[in-house]
């Protein structure tokens, strides 16, 4: 069975969950390499996102990610606002008005909101950023889609390769954003925004099954 737009606003609202399980461990995180708001910036644009799709569902799931995409675009900023927006958006409109959603077009989604985050924040792999857990996670989501694996489990591939990427990210300098500013002073602390992105991407897993 694919995804329909309800089931994507189930994902969302499992991913508000887990924003707002994790705000606290998540800001202490950026406490140590940033300005101690990463764990606020997401719990209060994922609330946001949360009262949009109470307000009412859209009908495609590419329209259920776009009201998250322009909700956390308003509601986020700092960094990860227009990064985590960004990736909603591309990803929405990589899905276009399909009214489900298949393996591939998880996979194809996930690639988009990953071209997205580089697009706009300039990231590579190694930079310890956000990009240190979504790039692993969709090349595993890919594979996990070209062995025939099913939603839950190319969701479950993604957020798997992302935790591992989000623990890569401890041993590195940032390169970009905000905790760039230590220099080498940032080693020995896991990346907030990867952090969070495995996170994220272990809430929609789950809710996907
Ligand atoms: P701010 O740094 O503005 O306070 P947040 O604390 O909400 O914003 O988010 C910080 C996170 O944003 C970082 O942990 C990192 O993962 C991500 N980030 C910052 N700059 C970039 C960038 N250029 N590319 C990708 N991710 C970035
Ligand atoms: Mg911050
Ligand atoms: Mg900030």
């Amino acid at each position: 069975m694919g995804c329909n737009a309800e089931r994507a606003a189930g994902v969302l609202r499992a991913g508000a969950a887990t924003v707002a399980e994790h705000k606290t461990e998540l800001t202490e995180l950026d406490r140590a390499i940033g300005d101690a708001d990463h764990g606020e910036n997401l719990d209060r644009g994922f609330a946001a996102v949360l009262a949009a799709l109470d307000a009412g569902v859209p009908e495609t799931p590419g329209a259920v990610l776009k009201v998250a995409a322009t909700t956390l675009i308003s509601k986020v900023g700092g960094a990860a606002g227009p990064l985590y927006g960004t990736a909603f958006l591309r990803a929405a409109t990589k899905l276009g008005d399909a009214s489900e959603l298949d393996a591939a077009a998880v996979a194809a989604g996930l690639r988009a909101a990953l071209d997205g985050v580089v697009a706009r924040g300039k990231a590579e792999v190694g930079d310890a950023t956000m990009v240190d857990a979504l790039e692993p996670a969709v090349e595993a989501a890919e594979r996990a889609h070209a062995d025939g694996e099913n939603v839950a489990a190319v969701l479950t591939a993604a957020a798997d390769a992302a935790k591992e990427g989000a623990d890569s990210t401890v041993p590195l300098t940032a390169r970009k954003g905000r905790a760039s500013y230590l220099g080498e002073r940032s080693v020995g602390h896991a990346d907030p925004g990867a952090t969070s992105t495995a996170l994220l991407l272990r809430s929609f897993a789950e809710a996907s099954r």
